[in-house]
C-alpha cells in the first residue's frame, strides 16, 4: 500500500484543495500517512500570501528534501499558487522537487503518479473549472463546495488572478448535485467557495445564474441546515442575495465583506471598485435587512501612498461598522501585482506595524462588545468537538460563525440549543439548553 502526507498553507479554499488532492490520491490507491517520512508521495499545498516562501515552508521542503536524499523513490509534489507564482522556477529553486501544479491543475497530479514520467513536470494551465475531483473531508459535518474557481477583479495588490486565471463558474446542477451527495453523507452545513463567490453564474450558458438563486437552491436540498460562503466582493454584494439571508432558513446570518481600506482614495489606488460610501451603503443594507447579522472583514495596512489620515478612515469604518472579526494583513507587494511596482509613498515597516496595533486595538475592542448582543439569549450551536482548552466541556459554532465553548450532551454533528453566558471578542461560552434538549423550548 502506497502513502502520501499532505502539508496545507494558507486559505480555506486551499484546504479545500488539500482534500481534493487526497480524495483523489485515494481513489488511486493511496492512503494518508501520519509523518512524512513514511510518505511515497509528499505535497505541499503552499499559498502566495508573502512573496517568498516562508521560513515554515522552506523548513518543511528541507524536510523533505532529507527524506528524498534517504529514499530516492519518495515523490515530492509542490502545488497551489505560490507554485503557479513560479512555475518552472520551482525545479530550479528545489531541484529535488519532482512535480509542481497550479491550483487548477490538482488533476493533473493523478496523470503524474500513473505515468511512467522520471522527469520532473509542471503543470500550471488554466483550465476553468475542474471541480468533479473526489475530495476526502476533514470534517465529517461541514463540507466545502467550490462554486467558481478564479477571479476577474483587478485588486492592484492581489496575485490571485494570476495564480487562479479566470472567473470561470461550476455549471448550476452539478453544485446541487455535489449539496445533495453531501447532505446523503451526513454533511448539514455547506460552505461555497469562490474568489469572488457572488459574482458566480454570469458566466454560464446557455442561461446565465444568479449567486442568489444559487443560495435559493442549496437552500431547498434536504438536510443542509447551514449555508456559507466565502468569498464574497462588496460590489457584487446586491440585494438579492443579502434578501436571501433575510429569508432562507438555512442561510446563515453572517456576511464576509471585504473592507481594505476605510479610504476611498486608497481603494482607488486597490482598484477596488467601491468607495467607502459605497461600502457602508451595502452595510447599512445588510443591517436593515437582517439587523443582527454577524459582519467580518479583510483590511490591509500600508498599502503605498496609505496616509495617517487614510489609515484613520480605516479607523473610523471599524468603530462604525463594528465587526464580529477581522483578518488583518500588513501589505506585502506580491510577484507581479500592480502595488508591487509602487516605488512612492511607500510605508516603512515600523509605521505598518504601529498602524496594525492600533487597528487590532480597534476591531478587537468592537468585537468584544458586538459579542455581548448574544449574552442571555439561546443559540443554535452545531457540535464540532470537545472544546481546545477543556475536554470537559463541548465545542461548536453558531450561525453567526462564532466559537462556543459549552457544556452540555451534544455529539459532533448534532445542532444543540446553547444558553451564552459569556462572550469575549473570539468566542462564547454557555451551557446547553437542558429545556430545548427535552422538547421544551
Ligand atoms: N478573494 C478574496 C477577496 O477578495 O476577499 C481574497 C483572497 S486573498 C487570498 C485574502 C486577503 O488577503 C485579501 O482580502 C486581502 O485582504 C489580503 N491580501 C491579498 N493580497 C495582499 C497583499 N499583497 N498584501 C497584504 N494582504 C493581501
Ligand atoms: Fe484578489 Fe479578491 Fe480582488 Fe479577486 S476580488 S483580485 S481574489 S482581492
Amino acid at each position: 500500500m502506497k502513502r502520501y502526507h499532505v502539508t496545507t498553507f494558507g486559505c480555506q479554499m486551499n484546504e479545500h484543495d488539500s482534500e481534493r488532492m487526497k480524495g483523489m490520491l485515494e481513489s488511486l490507491g493511496y492512503q494518508a500517512a501520519a509523518e512524512q517520512q513514511e510518505a511515497d508521495v509528499i505535497l505541499f499545498n503552499t499559498c502566495s500570501i508573502r512573496e517568498t516562501a516562508d521560513s515554515r515552508f522552506v523548513a518543511h521542503l528541507g524536510h523533505a528534501k532529507r527524506v528524498k536524499r534517504e529514499r530516492p523513490e519518495t515523490i515530492i509534489g509542490v502545488g497551489g499558487c505560490w507554485a503557479q507564482s513560479l512555475k518552472d522556477e520551482v525545479f530550479a529553486q528545489f531541484p529535488f522537487v519532482d512535480v509542481a501544479f497550479g491550483p487548477g491543475q490538482v488533476h493533473k497530479l493523478a496523470e503524474f503518479l500513473t505515468s511512467d514520467s522520471l522527469t520532473a513536470q509542471g503543470f500550471f494551465e488554466f483550465e476553468g473549472f475542474a471541480g468533479d475531483l473526489p475530495d476526502k473531508r476533514t470534517r465529517d459535518h461541514q463540507g466545502w463546495v467550490q462554486i467558481s474557481v478564479g477571479c476577474n477583479c483587478n485588486c492592484s495588490y492581489c496575485i490571485v488572478p494570476q495564480t487562479r486565471g479566470r472567473e470561470a463558474s461550476r455549471p448550476f446542477d452539478g453544485v446541487v448535485a455535489e449539496c445533495e451527495r453531501l447532505a446523503s453523507e451526513g454533511v448539514r452545513e455547506v460552505t461555497l467557495l469562490g474568489q469572488n463567490v457572488n459574482a458566480y453564474g454570469r458566466d454560464l450558458r446557455p442561461a446565465k445564474r444568479t449567486f442568489a438563486e444559487l443560495l435559493h437552491a442549496v437552500d431547498a436540498v434536504d438536510g443542509i441546515e447551514r449555508v456559507r460562503y466565502t468569498s464574497p466582493h462588496p460590489k457584487d454584494m446586491k440585494e438579492d442575495v443579502i434578501l436571501a439571508h433575510a429569508t432562507l432558513p438555512s442561510v446563515c446570518e453572517h456576511i464576509h465583506l471585504p473592507l481594505q481600506s476605510g479610504s476611498s482614495r486608497i481603494l482607488k489606488a486597490m482598484k477596488r471598485t467601491y468607495n467607502q460610501e459605497r461600502y457602508l451603503d451595502r452595510v447599512a443594507l445588510i443591517r436593515e435587512h437582517v439587523p443582527d447579522c454577524a459582519l467580518t472583514t479583510d483590511i490591509i495596512v500600508g498599502f503605498p501612498g496609505e496616509t495617517e489620515e487614510d489609515f484613520q478612515m480605516t479607523l473610523d469604518v471599524c468603530e462604525q461598522v463594528g465587526y464580529d472579526s477581522a483578518f488583518t494583513f500588513v501589505f506585502s507587494p506580491r510577484r507581479g501585482t500592480e502595488a508591487a511596482l509602487i516605488t512612492e509613498g511607500l510605508v516603512p515597516h515600523p509605521v505598518k506595524v504601529e498602524r496594525m496595533e492600533r487597528l487590532v486595538e480597534v476591531v478587537q475592542r468592537r468585537a468584544h462588545e458586538r459579542a455581548q448582543r448574544f449574552v442571555g439569549r439561546t443559540m443554535e450551536v452545531l457540535v464540532e468537538g470537545t472544546s481546545r482548552t477543556d475536554p470537559s466541556r463541548l465545542r461548536g459554532r453558531s450561525r453567526h460563525n462564532k466559537t462556543v465553548n459549552f457544556t452540555g450532551f451534544g455529539q459532533p454533528g448534532e445542532l444543540v440549543m446553547v444558553e451564552i453566558e459569556r462572550a469575549t471578542s473570539q468566542t462564547l461560552a454557555g451551557e446547553e439548553s437542558l429545556l430545548a434538549r427535552a422538547g421544551v423550548r
